[in-house]
């Protein structure tokens, strides 16, 4: 019997194992292994790395943090989460196990451009010609040629948060024309963005710069972000019956339980801010609420 199975080995998996197994808990973590936080060429915005650190060594360093203090890590996808008297039994790589409590870190999945084949993509991310994430990244585009992929609420709201970084942002409609409000065009025209209508294809990589073509028309630029939402992964969620909100994240309290007892959540998964220091905050709280909530039903000591 594990006193906490954890599900998801991103920043918030691993941030709440390591606490976990420090206040001399059992902890088990199964990991899929495509934490979004892999594929950080480099962040700069992670307080505590004046010169960034990449996304991968980030999560380098943190397993070997947990498995110092004794965390299981097991690779592998939990296809589901069973409940049983007052414990759950875990469903995944190898025989299922027991778990006291569990808690949800399984994070979320960009959409991406349909028209990017993977190979464009990965290269794309690498060099900074694609980007998902104008909170982590929009500083380095600071006075660059920015494109938002998107349209409507998500794609306008992209596009104006990017322009307090660059006066030359265009907002390009992926699949054909664009949908917008009568405030939405007179907000984009004011802040002077150019509005291009889709479908959008032809990605590619030409002298440091990603070009589309739309409707004939060839346009470069220094960084594309796709703004085309998410998968929310809540499925272990909703096989217990649990509430998510409207957005489609996990509802939480405010110690990071969900509705259904013994389970918690944190990090992308319950909120769409896409922060690794959120992801971890959420973390910290989730693991010593998930201590204290143990210590009700029996003593943790020595
Ligand atoms: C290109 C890019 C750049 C970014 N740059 C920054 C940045 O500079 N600064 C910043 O703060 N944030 C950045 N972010 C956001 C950051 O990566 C996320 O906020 C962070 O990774 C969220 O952590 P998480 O643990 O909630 O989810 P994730 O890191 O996505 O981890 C979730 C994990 O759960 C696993 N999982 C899911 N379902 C299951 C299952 N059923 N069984 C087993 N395992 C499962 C997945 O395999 C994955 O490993 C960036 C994101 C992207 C995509």
């Amino acid at each position: 019997m594990f006193d906490c199975a954890i599900v998801g080995g991103g920043p918030a998996g691993l941030t709440a194992a390591i606490y976990l197994a420090r206040f001399h808990l059992r902890v088990r973590l199964l990991d899929a292994g495509d934490s979004r936080c892999a594929l950080i060429p480099l962040t700069r915005n992670h307080a505590g790395f004046p010169d960034g650190i990449s996304g991968i060594e980030l999560l380098d360093r943190m397993r070997a943090q947990a498995t110092k203090y004794g965390v299981e890590i097991v690779s592998g996808h939990c296809d589901r989460l069973e409940r049983a008297e007052e414990s759950f039994l875990v469903h995944g790589p190898g025989a299922p196990f027991s778990a006291r409590t569990v808690l949800l870190a399984t994070g979320v999945v960009n959409h991406r451009p349909a028209a990017i084949d993977e190979e464009l993509h990965a290269t794309a991310l690498q060099q900074g010609l694609l980007r998902y994430c104008p909170v982590c990244d929009g500083y380095e585009v600071t006075d660059k040629r920015v494109a938002v992929l998107g349209t409507g609420d998500r794609g306008c709201a992209e596009a104006i948060f990017l322009r307090g970084y660059t006066r030359d942002v265009t907002l390009i409609a992926p699949d054909g024309g664009h949908e917008f409000t009568d405030k939405q065009r007179r907000s984009l025209d004011e802040a002077g963005i150019a509005i291009v209508d889709g479908p959008a294809d032809g990605f590619r990589i030409e002298q440091d710069r990603l070009l589309l073509d739309t409707r004939g028309t060839s346009h470069g630029f220094d960084s594309v972000y796709p703004a085309l939402g998410s998968h929310i992964r809540t499925e272990l969620l909703y096989e217990l019956g649990g509430e998510r909100g409207e957005d489609g994240c996990i509802t939480v309290d405010t110690h990071q339980r969900t509705d259904v007892r013994w389970l918690y959540a944190a990090g992308d998964v319950v909120l769409g801010l896409d922060q690794i220091s959120h992801a971890m905050g959420e973390a910290g709280v989730a693991a010593t609420t998930i201590r204290n909530d143990l210590a009700q039903r029996y003593p943790v000591r020595r």
